[in-house]
């Protein structure tokens, strides 16, 4: 079966056909930069990591672009996020959004998020926002308002609301703009605003002095780097409206064209309120946890697999028992990746054992045959584990296994864990990420030490442990059944 993709804008899956054969056009929302990144923000971007990941590893020719919104994330209030927060930091707006757009990166990185190929900013592409409004205008799908402020006519384009299936009617409330007085309709949304003189993000344009709005930075974006027409537009489903329903608009009445061909939208990463009701993690809500400090905690393996564990496309709870069997899945797979590169080191010459290729071709026919089938991470995981049960039995057992063998489940490991889906390290990781984890294994070493020492009846050794870990805070208490340590 070749790839399926579900299309949010048919509300179907369908067969993918990129526009050119071999090759794929993509574009994913990126962050506003004006703080750190949240876990939500890594299950939408792992999860296209993996889009990305899994296309070249079929063959395509991918050119990735996401983009960093430095600037137009107007808030309800009518403020601008990354100027509310300069403000409030006594910083410079663009300090503020090279700051956070470093952190992202540095985040991204820590997760082995393969980068974007171009991550192309709002405020480096205002002439091309502002060519893209003069055709609107030219096109009757603008309109510059009394006060001068330019909108989008959504009355003059009737294919508004085909990607979220919002009505106009429904629209006025969900719009993210403050009601402004000089809009026609309320459902008009901004494509360039007049700048009040607090306003320091500026720029000179045909209408004045300001800055644009926020949805048609990624109109002008993808049509300069990837066309009029391409076809993936990704992020989260969040986003969907006003935000992906704008771009829609904008270009395709500017254009005269199709815009994006496949729609795919992740599902929001939750955390449970005081009832216990899962609520999008974020960061206007307060109830988040930054990937810096999740990646404090848990190695970046294991927040990949929790994330890979649910289809892209679904909500995803944030909890303590979801990371533990995330880090479980992990230790056993990973535990079978380490025994087959131990294995490898002193496996004979020759293809004893050869039935188990079976195995492993089985195991990759199912991993891509649920990769797929729209990105079914989980179902490749379930491929992994069935894979890792096999190779477990094998390599425990006296059965003598050649090294071709070895060496192809060790690739296939390599190929789907790795290349894939990024969750099998490519050299021996330590099994410690973080240093809590390190600290813990420290201290247990020094402590079968000291028990080796007292077994040998040598005290002194074992009291100078003891009394050195003393100095350092770590308290022993020796008990029947062993000893426990606790830092004070
Ligand atoms: P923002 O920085 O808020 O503009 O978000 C950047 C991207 O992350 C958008 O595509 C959002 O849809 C996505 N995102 C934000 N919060 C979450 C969440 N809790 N779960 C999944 N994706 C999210
Ligand atoms: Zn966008």
């Amino acid at each position: 079966m070749a790839l399926q993709i579900y299309n949010v804008l048919h509300r179907e899956k369908e067969p993918f056909v990129p526009l050119h054969e071999g090759r794929v056009n993509m574009y994913v929302c990126g962050p506003t930069v004006y703080d750190h990144a949240h876990v939500g923000h890594a299950k939408t971007y792992v999860a296209f990591d993996v889009v990305v990941r899994y296309l070249r590893y079929s063959g395509y020719d991918v050119l990735y672009v996401q983009n960093l919104t430095d600037v137009g994330h107007i808030l309800d209030s009518g403020e601008d996020r990354i100027l509310k927060k300069a403000r409030q930091t006594q910083s410079l707006p663009m300090q503020i959004a090279e700051t956070y757009a470093r952190s992202y990166f540095a985040d991204m990185d820590a997760l082995g998020v393969v980068r974007p190929d171009i991550s192309p900013r709002a405020s480096g592409h205002i002439p091309e926002q502002i060519e893209m409004i003069e055709t609107l205008l030219a096109k009757g799908h603008a309109y510059i308002s009394d006060d001068g402020n330019v909108y989008f006519d959504v009355r003059s384009w009737p294919e508004y609301g085909k990607l979220s299936n919002r009505r106009v009617e429904e629209q006025e409330a969900g719009s993210r703009e403050s009601v402004r007085e000089d809009k026609r309709n309320p459902e008009d949304f901004a494509l360039w605003k007049l700048a009040e003189p607090e306003h320091i993000l500026r720029w000179d344009s045909p209408w004045g002095v300001g800055y644009p709005g926020w949805h048609i930075e990624c109109s002008a974006m993808s049509r300069k780097y990837l066309g009029d027409t391409f076809d993936i537009h990704g992020g989260g489903v969040d986003n969907i409206f006003p935000h992906n329903e704008c771009e829609v608009a904008q270009s395709e009445a500017a254009n005269e064209a199709t815009f994006a061909r496949y729609w795919m939208l992740v599902g929001s990463l939750t955390v449970p309120d005081e009832f216990g009701v899962p609520v999008k993690m974020s960061k206007s809500l307060g109830n988040f946890y930054t990937i810096k400090d999740a990646l404090k905690l848990h190695r970046p393996e294991v927040l990949r697999l929790f994330i890979l564990s649910g289809h892209y496309r679904n909500p995803i709870v944030f909890s303590e028992d979801a990371l533990d069997a995330a880090r479980k899945g992990w230790d056993r797979i990973y535990g079978a990746v380490r025994l087959v590169r131990t294995k490898l080191q002193s496996a004979p010459e020759g293809d004893a054992g050869g039935a188990f290729r079976d195995v492993v071709d089985k195991a990759k026919q199912q991993f891509i045959a649920a990769m797929d089938d729209d990105f079914n991470a989980p179902g490749g995981l379930a491929a992994l584990y069935d894979l890792t049960r096999e190779v477990n039995t094998l390599l425990n057992s006296s059965e003598t296994v050649g090294r071709g063998v070895v060496e192809a489940i060790d690739q296939t490991y390599r190929e789907l864990g790795g290349t894939v889906l990024g969750i099998v390290p490519e050299e021996e990781a330590a099994m410690a990420s973080t240093s809590a984890e390190r600290e813990a294994g420290l201290i247990q070493l020094l402590l079968d030490l000291r028990a080796d020492a007292r077994a040998q009846k040598d005290f002194a050794r074992a009291d100078q442990i003891r009394q050195q870990l003393t100095g350092l805070g770590v308290t022993l208490e020796d008990r029947p059944d062993g000893t426990i340590w606790r830092v004070d």
